[in-house]
């Protein structure tokens, strides 16, 4: 069985296929363009590669409400052309076969959930931390959706006492991905993330942010596993300075094993590694055959 997978990011896209154990056989990538063109490119890869069903996971925000009228729609980006793209339906008019549709980071949320870290488990939380950050939610083996969908790289962030970089998002300045996503790491420090040293001072801050970013979670949504994915967590020295932060911050409140005695287990890198993005959105196209 052959499904088609599309992981659409905001500064590159990624084809491939796979099949129903979460190998992908084949992939191609290339740069986000204005939609039409970059769309093009999607169809022709998988003009003939005969799948069976398709998933996408997408940046956003996006209408993933299957009762509206825009369902499939790219909505409020300031991505040139995406706003109000009917990338879905664009999809299905060349491909006559199931469709999953969801955010890049619900879908790799869920890809980690079949077949990656939280394998087996109810529940898992995902963040991506690039240059943007997101955040994916899987609960009692469904993906959150709700009212729009998850966007949880945009909530409040208590600052630093030594920061005094103002943040970069357009609409909030110091949210969480205006404080903490890749850009504001180069902006603070004048240098790209990937340049500084393991043992400088932007990972104790870049720890504090993400720690609280984790500690909100693990309060608001109690998931089984943390997974924390994206470029900027490539630095690996991140992880125990935020699981000491998230264990400052509970400071014992929350009395689990998993959390106190296991926290190297519970707060971990993608099992999928950098597919768990195209993976997830194998895994939406497999649910989506499965749901027909
Ligand atoms: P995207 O979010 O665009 O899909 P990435 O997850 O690769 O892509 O994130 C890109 C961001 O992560 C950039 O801001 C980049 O500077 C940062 N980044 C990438 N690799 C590293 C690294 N090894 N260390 C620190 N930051 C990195
Ligand atoms: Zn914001």
């Amino acid at each position: 069985m052959l499904i088609g997978a599309i992981e659409a990011g905001g500064t590159k896209f990624v084809c491939g296929i796979g099949n129903e154990e979460g190998t992908i056989i084949d992939r191609c990538s290339f740069p986000t363009g204005e939609p039409e063109p970059t769309l093009q490119k999607v169809i022709e890869y998988f003009q003939d590669k005969n799948v069976e069903a398709i998933g996408i996971g997408t940046f956003g925000p996006i209408d993933i409400n299957p009762a509206s009228p825009r369902y499939g729609y790219v909505t409020t980006t300031p991505k040139p052309g995406w706003s109000g793209y009917d990338f879905l339906g664009t999809v299905k008019k060349q491909f006559d076969v199931p469709c999953g549709w969801d955010t890049d980071v619900n879908a790799a949320a869920y890809g980690e959930a079949i077949w990656g870290a939280a394998k087996g488990l109810n529940s898992c939380v995902y963040y991506t931390i690039g240059t943007g950050i997101g955040v994916g939610v899987y609960t009692e083996r469904k993906l959150v959706h709700g009212l729009v969908h998850p966007e949880g790289g945009h909530i409040m962030t208590r600052r630093h006492p030594e920061d005094t970089y103002e943040g970069f998002c357009p609409y909030h300045g110091d949210c969480l991905e205006g404080i903490a996503a890749g850009p504001a790491i180069e902006k603070r420090w004048k240098v790209k993330g990937s340049e500084l040293a393991p043992d400088h001072p932007a990972w104790a801050m870049e720890a504090f942010y993400i720690g609280q970013a984790v500690t909100g979670t693990i309060l608001l949504l109690s998931p089984n596993k943390v997974i924390l994915g994206g470029g900027v967590m490539h630095q690996k020295q991140l992880f125990p300075l935020i699981r000491a932060e998230v264990l400052r911050n509970l400071n014992g409140y929350i009395s689990d094993d998993a959390i106190l005695r296991d926290i190297d287990n519970y707060i971990v890198p993608p099992g999928l590694g950098d597919n768990a993005g195209l993976c997830g959105s194998l895994a939406l196209g497999l649910a989506a055959l499965q749901e027909k």
